[in-house]
């Protein structure tokens, strides 16, 4: 059918996948990043065995913008050995109330995904900027919007609910959720490798820089720990989780900090970095002997209990706790410690398969499976970017 480009855009990086579309099914074909974009951009990019096939470091003084970067992508894409390339899809974070379901991109839904900015301020922004620097370089190339969102839009209301005065519930302010194309993939995996227990009450936990929990019943989500933007629950690596609001008030008055000061201080100076003073990069943590490093380890494994055990409660009791991302996937000591906390569910875990990142870490006798299932957020979109062209659909 022909090749979909996958851009994930951030403020100074640009991670990007390339999949060959046969018969609906997404081969991975090229994946790599630009980093360091807005001062001295480096792409690297590797085909699908892992093996370096473009390398390139640019100057501050080649002035190369998120458009010139995408522009070069793109030809290098297209004069790679017979590629079609039909269509670009986007991880965008907030798709509000409109949008639960991915959206051909257009300047009317551009516009309606700009309001959400204030929602998410250090990622929307970035994701719309690399929609619209497609749309310069290659003003005909169908582009589409997957939501981070999405996955969640039929969460019951009670679940989405902040207890404000409803008048604010009416402009939107209530809980949404996020890391939805992550967990969707992670739920359609799970009906593939288990299907009898996918269909039961699932725990998801997709702890990376940004970290988060999903409840999933009948592959749906039932609630998740982010809210009405991605600050909310867990302790991450730099941002603060659940928090008391109080504490955001001492901040204003007592402080007398200025907005962009508290919002620094909630996304980028808080979270694992915040605790510890060390890093917030779990592998760091890790190696770490400073004794506040392990102390935000145990908040960050703490957290993660807690909240399982209130999304436990919005599922009824828990039959699979399924650990995914860059610390989920690979960190045995941080599924060790949270599970640990969650012996009194039921979670047993085998000290050798934990260990050896097996894909079934729990004991034959544990009464809640618990599994490490790599995500494929790219796949997902990719998937989504192919049926919706395939479909013709238009922007709503
Ligand atoms: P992002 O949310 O940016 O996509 P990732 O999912 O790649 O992030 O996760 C990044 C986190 O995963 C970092 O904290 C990193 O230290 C952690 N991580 C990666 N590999 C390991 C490992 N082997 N052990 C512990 N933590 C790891």
């Amino acid at each position: 059918m022909g090749e979909i480009l996958c851009l994930n855009a951030g403020s100074s990086s640009l991670k990007f996948a390339l999949f060959a579309i046969r018969d609906g099914e997404p081969i991975p074909a090229a994946s790599g990043k630009i980093e360091n974009i807005g001062l001295e951009p480096h792409l690297i990019a590797h085909d699908a065995k892992g093996k370096t096939i473009a390398e390139q470091r640019w100057t501050q003084s080649d002035n190369a913008t998120h458009e010139t970067l995408l522009g070069d992508l793109l030809d290098r894409i297209e004069a790679s050995a017979g590629p079609d390339l039909i269509g670009v899809g986007h991880r965008i974070v907030h798709g509000g109330i409109d949008f639960s379901e991915p959206v051909r991109l257009d300047d009317r839904v551009l516009a309606r995904l700009d309001a959400l900015c204030p929602l998410a301020p250090l990622h929307q922004p970035h994701n719309l900027a690399a929609v619209r620097a497609v749309q310069a370089v290659r003003p005909s190339l169908p582009q589409v919007a997957c939501f981070d969102t999405g996955f969640h839009h039929a969460i019951p209301a009670v679940a989405t609910r902040l207890a404000l005065p409803r008048a604010l519930e009416d402009e939107g302010v209530r809980r949404y959720g996020f890391h939805g194309i992550s967990y969707e993939y992670i739920a359609r995996k799970l009906g593939e490798i288990d299907p009898v227990l996918s269909g039961g009450r699932v725990i998801a936990a997709h702890l990376g820089n940004g970290a988060s929990l999903c409840a999933i019943k009948d592959g749906q989500s039932v609630d998740t720990t982010m809210g009405f933007t991605a600050l909310d629950g867990l302790v991450m690596g730099t941002r603060c989780g659940t928090l008391d609001p109080g504490a955001v008030l001492y901040l204003f008055q007592q402080k007398r900090m200025s907005a962009e000061q508290v919002e620094h201080l909630l996304y980028s100076e808080s979270g694992l970095l915040g605790v510890s003073g060390v890093s917030s990069d779990m592998r760091a943590l890790l190696a770490s002997d400073d004794p506040r490093a392990d102390e935000a380890i145990d908040l960050f494994a703490w957290q993660i209990a807690r909240q399982a055990g209130a999304l436990a409660s919005s599922l009824g009791g828990l039959d699979m706790l399924v650990f995914t991302a860059g610390i989920g996937e690979n960190s045995p000591e941080v599924r060790a410690r949270s599970c640990a906390r969650l012996a009194w569910l039921g979670v047993e875990i085998d000290a050798e398969a934990n260990d050896s990142n097996q894909s079934i870490i729990s004991t034959p006798a544990s009464r809640v499976t618990v599994r490490v299932v790599p995500t494929d957020e790219e796949r997902m979109i990719a998937i989504h970017t192919a049926d919706l062209l395939a479909a013709g659909k238009d922007a709503s």
